[in-house]
């Protein structure tokens, strides 16, 4: 399929790279497919960005039959423009796909949608310390109806957003709040797909662990409420004395492509990692023996996030008094080098946008 090229006329100011909060700015321009029963995934085009115009029945706006992925795109210190691993952001948008009843997509078109993009708004991402380009691809259903059923129509788009670090201030240890009354998500229901209906259901935690005076929540399996699943939107890694240990994917966790980095160069510099059931009482038994040593979530937006308090029913407990660890820092620098173009890619994860 061929991708129609329209350029703005009115190209927007830039905004200043050293001030670049999560979300807040987007480029000129955006892609868009159709998909139309019958005739499949059709008019791909780049077109200058603005808003849609969609009629109040339309069913992604009452039964959230939608998904999105999210990837950044480097500019490399040779001028070159890097995408990290995108093939498996399309991959996982037919994992999600499948489970949301949308129809799939082509998964080397969509990399070379992103690419297109990327090189149309290459001006765009900005070259500072820490930065780089969000590229948010999602999918939602546009049939105009108001009975439940999956839709006969759809639109795959492509946005993009410079961004600054997540964390400007450096790596600081947060603190999580241990949910235990509410759930994300429960094996059987959406909670490894990238789906809308998976964050609204996270909100309330959230809100609720912010006016405690945590960052995020540390969230249990929704039937027993006693075995780890992520943190916040991210996947969770414990550190207990010289072996690494995280959840296994068991159909309520999303299967994070930076945890899958992770646990990937973990294993590639000789550490042990556990793919496994963790409970939250196997964590606070390991920090009273003094085995607890790192907690880290996983995340494009933040890559690696670590911990620095739990706090479990009113048990407080603080890791590695509160200071990022050894394996964390390591990881974090490892990646972000990586996807930067400053070190040897040698496990072929960056891909060239030529
Ligand atoms: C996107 C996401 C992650 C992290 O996935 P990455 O591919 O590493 O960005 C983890 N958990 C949830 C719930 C997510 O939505």
């Amino acid at each position: 399929m061929e991708i129609k090229i329209t350029k703005t006329q009115t190209p927007k100011q830039k905004p200043d790279q050293g001030n670049l909060p999560f979300g807040k700015y987007y480029t000129d321009h955006m892609f868009i497919m159709d998909y139309t029963e019958g005739t499949g995934w059709h008019d791909a085009r780049i077109v200058p960005y603005g808003p849609l115009s969609i009629d109040p029945a339309c069913m992604t706006l009452h039964y959230g039959q939608a998904i999105f992925e999210g990837l950044k795109a480097y500019k490399a210190p040779d001028g070159n423009t890097l995408l990290f691993r995108p093939k498996m952001n399309m991959k996982r948008v037919n994992i999600s796909n499948e489970r949301l009843c949308i129809p799939p997509i082509d998964v080397d078109f969509a990399v070379e949608a992103v690419k297109a993009l990327v090189k149309v708004d290459e001006d765009w991402i900005p070259t500072a310390e820490g930065t780089s380009l969000y590229i948010r691809p999602f999918i939602i259903s546009t049939d105009v109806h108001l009975g439940v059923r999956p839709s006969y129509t759809y639109k795959f788009m492509i946005i993009l957003s410079p961004v600054g670090a997540y964390y400007p201030e450096g790596l600081d240890p947060v603190k999580i709040y241990v949910e235990s009354d509410y759930v994300r998500a429960v094996r059987g229901g959406v909670g490894f797909a990238k789906t809308p209906a998976n964050y609204a259901a996270s909100l309330k935690a959230q809100m609720k662990a912010k006016e405690k005076g945590y960052t995020q929540v540390l969230w249990l399996d929704g039937v027993e409420k006693k075995y780890i699943e992520e943190v916040g939107t991210m996947n969770v890694f414990f550190v207990i004395g010289d072996r690494i240990v995280t959840p296994g994917l068991n159909g309520s966790i999303l299967a994070g492509i930076t945890r899958d980095s992770s646990i990937e160069l973990l294993r590639h510099w000789g550490m042990e990692v556990e793919e496994r059931k963790i409970s939250i009482d196997e964590v606070f038994e390991a920090h009273k023996n003094a085995t607890l040593r790192e907690v880290f979530g996983t995340g494009t937006a933040a890559v690696i996030s670590p911990v620095g308090e739990l706090n479990y029913n009113g048990s407080v407990i603080s890791i590695n008094s509160g200071r990022i660890g050894e394996i964390s820092q390591k990881l974090y620098d490892a990646i972000v080098a990586i996807q930067n173009g400053k070190i040897a890619d040698e496990l072929g994860w960056t891909v060239v946008v030529d």
